[in-house]
């Protein structure tokens, strides 16, 4: 019966996304139903370029407030769709750009660099962005004797600190869907399978990382399985990403680290609500130009730090 409701839903969402003109964008953490639907699947930033690549004029996010954001600040010319008004990310909300404005205030010679995972008005007060896989690199293009403040993921930053080697100043934010993993788990899960490759986010804690063999982003983790030769995996990040792991390498074994890894925003996308966002064009995520403008300036400066690949 659900397979059946399925297919109609699916049917649906085909024909409004011809009529709408529009571009499907799922995030790696996505129910694995949305991800197969989708025109691109992936990391929020990578979803956002893309996306602009397009001639499409509307843009529907499967993911949360701050990804429809980052879309938005490079798509101003397209209708950004978040299917649920709802799907926030407790991480990007846990600073604001006020506290970020009093932060500054205390170290007014610091550049700021702000994690992708934040608004698009914490983006606007920041100099440079960054996602969890070129982090190191954007915090070792910059000038030596400048101090950091880094936002909002303390457990990025943590990372940072012990590549770089430079000292940061972090703001105590964390995603609970990564913290929730604990050294214990994967203990306990390596003990179970000690053939496989443990990979973690580097929003996991510490403890969990120095358990870990390898310290990804979500992107990286496709790109490392993808050329691994080993055919076992422990999972640690969002549950979501096994399913995209397994799609692309259907050979391998993908355990997740702790199936309470699960960030409920999320999942509050749905088939039905991808329908309703379709119809009623709802719910627009836009910026205003004001903060739009500076936010991507600090899109643009991570761009320009970063080596050509
Ligand atoms: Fe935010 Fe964590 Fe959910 Fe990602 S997994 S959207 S960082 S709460």
């Amino acid at each position: 019966m659900r397979c059946e409701m399925n297919g109609h839903l699916l049917e649906r969402i085909k024909k409004l996304k011809a009529e709408r003109n529009a571009v499907i964008l799922a995030h790696n953490y996505q129910p694995g139903e949305i991800q197969d639907l989708a025109d691109f699947t992936g990391d929020s930033l990578g979803l956002s370029i893309k996306a602009a690549q397009t001639d499409a004029e509307v843009i529907v996010f499967c993911g949360v407030q701050f990804m429809a954001e980052t879309a938005a600040i490079l798509s101003p010319e397209k209708i950004v769709l978040l299917p649920d008004k709802n799907a926030g990310c407790p991480l990007a909300d846990m600073v604001t750009a006020e506290q970020l404005r009093q932060l500054k205030q205390k170290h007014p010679d610091a550049l700021v660099v702000c994690y992708v995972n934040s608004s698009a008005e914490v983006k606007a007060e920041s100099d440079y962005c960054c996602t969890s896989a070129n982090a190191v690199e954007v915090v070792e293009s910059l000038p030596i004797d400048k101090k950091i403040i880094f936002v909002p993921d303390q457990h990025l930053g943590q990372f940072v600190i012990e590549k770089t080697g430079r000292n940061l100043v972090l703001w105590p934010g964390y995603c609970a869907s990564h913290v929730v993993i604990t050294e214990e788990d994967i203990k306990r899960v390596k003990a179970k399978y000690p053939d496989a490759i443990v990979m973690a986010h580097p929003e996991c804690t510490e403890p969990v990382k120095q358990l870990s063999d390898q310290i990804l982003s979500t992107g990286q983790m496709l790109r490392y399985v993808e050329k691994s030769t080993a055919k076992r995996f422990i999972v640690a990040t969002e549950t979501g990403m096994i399913y995209a792991l397994k799609k692309q390498n259907p050979e391998a074994e993908f355990i997740a680290a702790s199936d309470r890894a699960i960030c409920p925003n999320m999942k509050m996308i749905s088939l039905e609500k991808i329908v309703w966002s379709l119809e009623d064009m709802q719910y627009k995520v836009a910026i205003a130009d004001e903060i739009r403008i500076k936010a991507k300036k600090a899109l643009d400066r991570m761009v320009e730090v970063l080596p050509a690949k």
